[in-house]
């Protein structure tokens, strides 16, 4: 009955979504509800269900919205709520053992694998997300490249010479992974990029040659297929060429980027992927499972296991009974329990089929370069990103008059609920940043936010004036 009540609530939020503001300020009155103690007596499900109708159901980030842009977001899908329910009913602990659960994740790790030209071997785990699963990725390339004894050791003994090199676009999460695996973000070389923001292959080779003479360990190399500020995509073959002659791991941060492997016309910018020693992708952004999947990918799972496995008395696997099912996804990464990511990720691939996913992906491509189009046309817009997958950030040229115009656009545009894109710098100067990995976005949403961006400077410049 309740649940029932629960799943209408569900379905009719996602239905009117697109009637509501993309987003609006979430009142005191709101907040002032969960400052509240817990309640000891339990409450009625119907009473819950109508405050979070009103609360947070009503005041939400907007990315189920089509009018939603900024950072890069995953959109969902109503059918997300199938497999959520499933998931719920079935409370899966994904750690191991024997139950066919475990079956459906490997099957989706195989399905990955074959999609990235990964070799048999390669395994890995479905995880929260790229910035974990960057934290896993370089935990296999130091014990690949330094060997079992650093996991009893530590990294102590290395004294600070441990280094690693991604590009000045790349991702903060890496440099959290290196803080996180103790190395210190220092230990992360940032090596500049080219006109079309992507890693240069010489100066990463210089950079090597350089550490090396001054005595420091480099043990891997990041690429980003897919940066946040321009979507570009690092020479993945270069660097595959590079980590080969250096015997370096080549870990690929694919965050978003990575999907585009689903499409046919787009999987040529991908080459050299497949040389990768190992990949971090989500599926909560360009493939629009619900928060939070995303992926780790080993070229040779054995180098994960190798890095994590840990199997006490207590977690002693079996050649039958609940106790088989080995390995055990324990082996491959810190956690124990693990919930059921797996499935949505399944349900998602299995119900839209990978084609329908791909064009979802191709669309909002070409809805970056319509973009791009409509900002290149209008003399008082600039755009500042060369054309790379769906990533378009541009500026309101009345910033030479005004400088913080455009980060109050994005503000405005915010706070009005007409659009969600976020603000950005590049090379220096405040930029709108339009992301799009949102499958309910149309040409008719992106006319209207130029409109509304032209608009509101001229309102914000009347006003300043
Ligand atoms: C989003 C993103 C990340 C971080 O991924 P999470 O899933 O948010 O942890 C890393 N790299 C890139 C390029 C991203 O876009």
């Amino acid at each position: 009955m309740e649940a029932h009540a629960a799943l209408d609530l569900a379905l009719n939020a996602l239905r009117t979504r697109a009637e509501r503001p993309v987003w609006q300020p979430v009142p005191d009155a709101v907040k002032a509800q969960f400052t509240t103690a817990p309640s000891a007596a339990g409450r009625p499900a119907a009473e819950l269900l109508q405050q979070l109708a009103a609360t947070v159901l009503s005041y939400d980030t907007g990315n189920t919205h089509a009018r939603f842009y900024g950072w890069v977001h995953g959109s969902g899908t109503a059918a997300g709520l199938i497999p959520a329910l499933l998931e719920a009913a079935l409370n899966a602990n994904m750690g191991g053992r024997e139950h066919a659960a475990v079956y459906l994740e490997r099957q989706v790790l195989a399905w990955w694998a074959e999609l990235f030209g990964f070799p048999p071997q390669a395994g890995g785990l479905t995880v929260s997300g790229t910035s974990l699963a960057t934290v896993l990725a370089l935990k296999a390339a130091l014990t690949a490249q330094f060997g079992t004894a650093l996991r009893d050791e530590g990294v102590a003994g290395f004294a600070g010479r441990l280094c690693a090199y991604t590009s000045v676009e790349a991702h903060s999460c890496v440099a959290r992974a290196l803080d996180l695996l103790g190395l210190g973000r220092r230990a992360l070389r940032l090596i500049a990029v080219d006109d079309q923001f992507r890693l240069d292959p010489q100066a990463l080779a210089a950079q090597i040659a350089a550490d090396r003479a001054a005595g420091d360990l480099p043990f891997c190399i990041i690429g980003t297929v897919g940066t946040v500020n321009h979507g570009a995509i690092d020479p993945l073959p270069a660097l595959a060429a590079i980590a080969r002659r250096e015997q370096l791991w080549l870990h690929i941060d694919g965050a978003f980027g990575a999907l585009a492997a689903l499409s046919p016309t787009l999987r040529p910018l991908l080459a050299g992927l497949e040389q990768a020693d190992s990949l971090a992708f989500d599926v909560h952004k360009w493939l629009h499972v619900t928060y939070d999947a995303g992926f780790v990918l080993v070229r040779d799972a054995e180098l994960l296991r190798r890095a994590f496995s840990d199997r006490p008395d207590y977690l002693a696997g079996a050649e039958r009974g609940l106790a088989a099912g080995n390995p055990w996804f324990t082996e491959y990464g810190p956690e124990l329990s693990r919930g059921f990511r797996a499935l949505k990720v399944w349900y998602q691939i299995e119900h839209f089929g990978l084609e329908r996913l791909a064009a979802s992906i191709e669309e909002n491509c070409r809805l970056a370069a319509y973009l791009a189009a409509r900002i290149d046309v209008e003399a008082q817009l600039e755009r500042l990103t060369p054309l790379s997958l769906n990533i378009v950030c541009f500026r309101h040229r009345a910033d030479d008059v005004h400088a913080d115009l455009n980060a109050l656009l994005v503000t405005e545009l915010q706070e009005r609920g007409l659009a969600a894109p976020s603000a950005t710098r590049i090379g220096g100067r405040q930029a709108i940043r339009v992301n799009l990995t949102n499958h309910r976005t149309r040409e008719a949403d992106l006319d209207a936010l130029v409109d509304d961006v032209l608009q509101l400077a001229a309102e914000l410049l009347a006003g300043a004036g």
